[in-house]
């Protein structure tokens, strides 16, 4: 028997796992034998259909590949050894889904904003959000992954559809965040779509960037100002975005790492670049893809965190999608000491320590109450129906629930910080809790409990 020269080990999946989501990001390692002397820059994956090739980078790689339904047999090809793989998809049934919208308003020809060297006809811009919402169920997968909850996400209704607004797209683009997000919302609620059990992730075809206002001056506040329907809010049942970077974007699957990687400078005269300063088309593209994904996250009920994917740490989502470390670390700093601005406290030194505990510069993570309250919501398991409440008493303090209380936390009422929080994830179920008296009496009296139990109920109970 011939001894194989290169090992190729996945570490974050194992041959024959199940998942609920089409697009897994495989992770994996290259472990070359003693005597070998050959090696490679790339690894190649092959399924029956198609043959694509990824970067390995010291030894490492990142691959991703889009899944049909039920079993798929991959074949992995590094310099000359192979390495043969199976994963099962099966979507999850549920009653609850997200469902992208492409939101055309009235009187506009649902042509997105972009330079001419990229297509932004209303077919494309399906394009790019169906991939990229799935990018985001691949994240929260790894998110829940990483904590030990299973690679948990959520279920998309369907592919991104078009929605045809009755408000005039001149209308709009007078209209500030949340009056866009107030019009929307309604117009969703009365149309026939199911919003009681559909999270919607909208986005508005008419978003106008003024680059004829630009100049060097401006910083980014200023910069949303000379941008007409801009938006980036999510809450209740939609997270709402505006356009202005979709350019940057990518349509398919292949071009998802040489997206993130691109460097090209953005051109500020006449396109928008939210890029967190870091000017370059693949910052612009992770930055409002984390953007996507924390303002979905406020759909499922999370509050912001100093730290993490719930505060601005979502610039650096392309992380999860490269195998190598490209930050360039003057860029880093500029837009660290921006966070440090945007009044997020002691950020800063935060980020310093985790990067020294996990060894590794890594800002896209949940902290653990939220990534417990995602653990047990409605809208990432398919719980029964539960007759269940969860209870809170004012008086005594104390909260309950016969199903089992998960995850408690109190949150700044102003601005939905999360001040404290209490979890109970062990096997042994804990059905009341008593509110530490002197806890909140520290926060003073304008608080909300946020409660949530093993189905999957909400209470938010705000503290006057
Ligand atoms: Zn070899
Ligand atoms: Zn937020």
């Amino acid at each position: 028997m011939s001894i194989s020269s290169h090992e190729i080990i996945i570490t974050n999946i194992q041959s024959g796992d199940t998942i609920s989501y089409p697009i897994p990001i495989i992770k994996g390692v290259i472990k070359n034998n003693a005597k070998t002397l050959c090696q490679s820059d790339k690894i190649c994956l092959k399924t029956t259909t198609n043959t694509s090739y990824f970067k390995v980078t010291n030894n490492n790689f990142t691959i991703l590949i889009e899944l049909g339904i039920g079993e798929n047999n991959i074949d992995l090809h590094y310099c000359c050894s192979a390495h043969p793989f199976v994963i099962n998809y099966f979507p999850r049934s549920t009653q609850f889904t997200v469902l992208p919208l492409y939101i055309i308003c009235e009187g506009h020809d649902g042509n997105f904003q972009s330079p001419n060297t990229e297509v932004n006809t209303t077919e494309s811009a399906l394009k790019r959000i169906t991939l990229c919402s799935k990018l985001l169920q691949s994240v929260i997968a790894e998110k829940l992954y990483e904590e030990n909850h299973g690679r948990k996400t959520f279920q998309l209704e369907n592919n991104c559809t078009v929605f045809k607004s009755r408000l005039n797209y001149l209308k709009a683009r007078k209209m500030n965040q949340n009056e866009l997000w107030t019009a929307i919302g309604e117009e969703i609620v009365n149309s026939n779509l199911e919003y009681e059990r559909i999270k919607f992730l909208g986005f508005l075809s008419c978003t106008n960037y003024r680059g004829e206002n630009y100049h060097e001056n401006l910083d980014y506040d200023d910069v949303l100002k000379i941008t007409e329907a801009y938006v980036a809010l999510g809450g209740g049942g939609l997270a709402l975005f505006g356009t202005a970077c979709l350019y940057a974007w990518p349509e398919t699957l292949s071009q998802v790492i040489q997206r993130f990687e691109d460097r090209t400078i953005i051109d500020r005269t006449k396109f928008m670049d939210d890029s967190c300063y870091k000017g370059t088309l693949g910052a612009c593209f992770s930055t409002t893809l984390g953007s996507v994904l924390h303002e979905l996250c406020h759909t499922f009920d999370l509050g912001h965190t100093e730290v993490g994917i719930m505060g601005r740490g979502f610039d650096d989502i392309y992380k999860d999608f490269l195998c190598e470390e490209r930050l360039d670390q003057s860029n880093d700093l500029e837009c660290q000491k921006l966070k440090e601005k945007s009044g997020y406290g002691s950020l800063g030194k935060f980020v310093r320590e985790r990067r020294k505990q996990k060894g590794i510069v890594n800002n896209i993570f949940l902290t653990k109450s939220c990534v417990t309250i995602l653990a047990y919501h409605r809208w990432l398991n398919s719980f029964q129906l539960s007759d269940k409440v969860v209870k809170f008493d004012p008086l005594t303090k104390l909260v309950s629930s016969t199903a089992g209380l998960r995850v408690i936390e109190l949150r700044d009422e102003e601005n939905g910080m999360v001040l404290l929080h209490w979890i109970f994830d062990g096997r042994i179920l804990k059905y009341s809790f008593k509110l530490p008296e002197e806890d909140l009496q520290k926060y003073g009296c304008k608080y909300v409990v946020f409660v949530e139990d093993n189905h999957g109920n909400i209470l938010k109970h705000v503290n006057m």
